[in-house]
C-alpha cells in the first residue's frame, strides 16, 4: 500500500506523541502519521520501574492519548528504510509512506546480556513490564543487573513488593560514577536495610536456563541462581535507519540547534538525537524524559516552520524508595565534586565543576530547584567549594 502524509513520524515513544501535538497546535488541517514497531500508542515510560509498582498508578493512565489527536497511527510495524531522494519509507509489512516531513524519534534499546532465556528481561517497554509482572511475584528470587538509574528503581520497586532481590553490579556502589562515594555507600546500606542483597563488584559474564529459573555466570566465576533476571545495562541509540539514510550519526542522530539533520526535512528528537547544548557548551545525547518532551515538542514546532533554537538543558529525576532527586547537567565523579549537605545522604546539593564552571547539580530530595541549577549552569563562574555552598537553597 502506498500513503502520503504532510508529516510522518517514525517510532511512537514520549518524543513523538510531544512532537504530534505540538504539530498539531499549530497545523489543524495537516495529515499527521506515526508508525511504531510496539504494539501500543505512546505512553510514559518512567512508571514502568517506579510507579505502576508503588501503586500510584495503573496502566491505563501511562496512555498519553496520541490518538486524540487525529493522526493515523501504524502500529507493531517498523520502518526498514528512508528513501531521502523520494521523499519516502518502507515499512515491515511492505508499505510506502510519502512525507513532506520527517521526525526519527526512534529513542534507544537496552544492551543485552549474553544469556538466551524468556526469564530474562532486558527492561524498557511496557510489555517488558508486564513481563516482569508475572515473573517477579511476591517470594520469587529475581536478580536485577546493572547499578544505574534503572537498576536502582528496579531494586528498589521489585524489594517493596515482597520478592527477593540479589542487585548485581561491577561498580562500587549504586551509581558509581555520578554519585559522589560516600552517597554511593549510603545507598547500598540504605538498600541492604530494605532486604535487597547488594552485590557491588560483580559483573555477569553469562548465564543459562535452568530448569527453575536462570542460573548467572559472573566475571569472577561465581554463580547465582535465580527465578528471574532483569537487566538495566544503559541503551544505545537506535541510529539504523538514520545512518543507512546517509545522516549524520556521531554517538546520535546529529542535529542542529532547530533539531534539523543534515536533510532539510527530516528532524531528529528524544534519545536518538545528539544536540549541542548551549549552556554546557557540547554536543550531548540525553535518555531522559524532559529532553524527550521537550525536544519532540520544539521539533513538531519546527517542522511546521517555526523558527527557534532548542536552548532547554534537560533535567532528569528519579525515585529510590522513599528517597528521590532531580539533576541537571552533567553527573561526573571524574570533575571536581562539591557537596552540600541540609543533612547527609538525606537532603543536600551536589555541584559538579570542571575548570571553575559548573557543569551538573544533583538535587537529593531538594525540590522546585531545577531552574536555580540551570541558571547556575548558565553563568560563567569562577566558581569553588567556598562560593558555591548554599548558593541553591538546600531546604
Ligand atoms: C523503565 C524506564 C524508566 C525511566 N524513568 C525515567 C525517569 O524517572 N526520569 C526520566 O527523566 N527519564 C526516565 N526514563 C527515560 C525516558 O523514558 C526516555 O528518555 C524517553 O522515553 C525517550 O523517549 P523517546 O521518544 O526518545 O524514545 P522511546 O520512548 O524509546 O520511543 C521510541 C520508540 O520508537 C520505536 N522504534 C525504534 N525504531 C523504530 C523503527 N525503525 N520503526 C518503528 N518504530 C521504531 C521504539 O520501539 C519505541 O517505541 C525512563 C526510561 C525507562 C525505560
Amino acid at each position: 500500500m502506498e500513503h502520503a502524509y504532510d508529516y510522518v513520524i517514525v517510532g511512537a515513544g514520549m518524543s513523538a506523541d510531544a512532537a504530534i501535538k505540538a504539530i498539531r497546535e499549530g497545523a489543524p488541517e495537516a495529515s499527521i502519521a506515526l508508525i511504531g514497531d510496539e504494539r501500543e500508542a505512546p505512553y510514559q515510560r518512567p512508571p514502568l520501574s517506579k510507579d505502576l509498582w508503588n501503586g500510584d498508578t495503573d496502566d491505563a493512565d501511562i496512555m498519553l492519548e496520541t490518538e486524540r489527536q487525529d493522526v493515523d497511527m501504524y502500529l507493531d510495524r517498523s520502518v526498514k528504510l528512508v528513501d531521502r531522494a523520494a521523499h519516502g519509507l518502507r515499512d515491515s509489512e511492505g508499505d510506502l509512506f510519502r512525507y513532506k516531513r520527517l521526525l526519527i524519534a526512534t529513542g534507544a534499546e537496552p544492551n543485552q546480556l549474553p544469556i538466551e532465556s524468556d526469564r530474562v528481561v532486558h527492561f524498557r517497554t511496557h510489555d517488558d513490564y508486564r513481563r516482569l509482572r508475572e515473573l517477579a511475584t511476591e517470594g520469587q528470587h529475581v536478580a536485577v543487573v546493572g547499578g544505574g538509574f534503572i537498576g536502582c528503581e528496579l531494586a528498589a520497586s521489585l524489594a517493596g513488593n515482597g520478592v527477593k532481590v540479589s542487585w548485581l553490579f561491577p561498580g562500587e556502589g549504586p551509581g558509581a560514577g555520578r554519585f559522589p562515594e560516600g552517597l554511593s555507600e549510603f545507598l547500598t546500606g540504605y538498600y541492604r536495610e530494605r532486604g535487597v542483597q547488594v552485590m557491588p563488584g560483580s559483573r555477569v559474564s553469562g548465564g543459562k536456563e535452568t530448569d527453575h529459573g536462570v542460573e548467572l555466570t559472573l566475571e569472577d566465576e561465581r554463580t547465582l541462581a535465580v527465578d528471574a533476571v532483569v537487566a538495566g545495562l544503559g541503551v544505545t541509540p537506535r541510529t539504523e535507519l538514520a545512518e543507512a539514510a546517509g545522516l549524520r550519526v556521531d554517538d546520535g542522530i546529529v542535529v542542529d540547534a532547530r533539531l534539523r539533520t543534515q536533510d532539510p526535512d527530516i528532524w531528529a528528537a528524544g534519545d536518538v538525537a545528539s544536540f549541542h547544548a548551549m549552556d554546557l557548551g557540547r554536543r550531548i545525547r540525553v535518555e531522559h524524559e524532559n529532553a524527550a518532551v521537550s525536544m519532540g515538542a520544539h521539533a513538531g514546532r519546527a517542522m511546521r516552520g517555526e523558527d527557534a533554537a532548542y536552548t532547554e538543558l534537560p533535567f532528569f529525576y528519579s525515585d529510590l524508595f522513599d528517597l528521590g532527586y532531580e539533576a541537571v547537567g552533567v553527573l561526573d565523579t571524574g570533575l571536581e565534586v562539591v557537596e552540600d549537605w541540609a543533612e547527609p545522604y538525606q537532603k543536600g546539593v551536589v555541584y559538579y565543576l570542571e575548570r571553575g564552571r559548573v557543569r551538573g547539580v544533583l538535587l537529593w530530595n531538594v525540590w522546585e530547584k531545577v531552574d536555580a541549577a540551570r541558571q547556575l549552569i548558565a553563568m560563567p563562574g569562577p566558581f569553588d567549594a567556598k562560593s558555591l555552598k548554599g548558593r541553591i537553597d538546600k531546604g
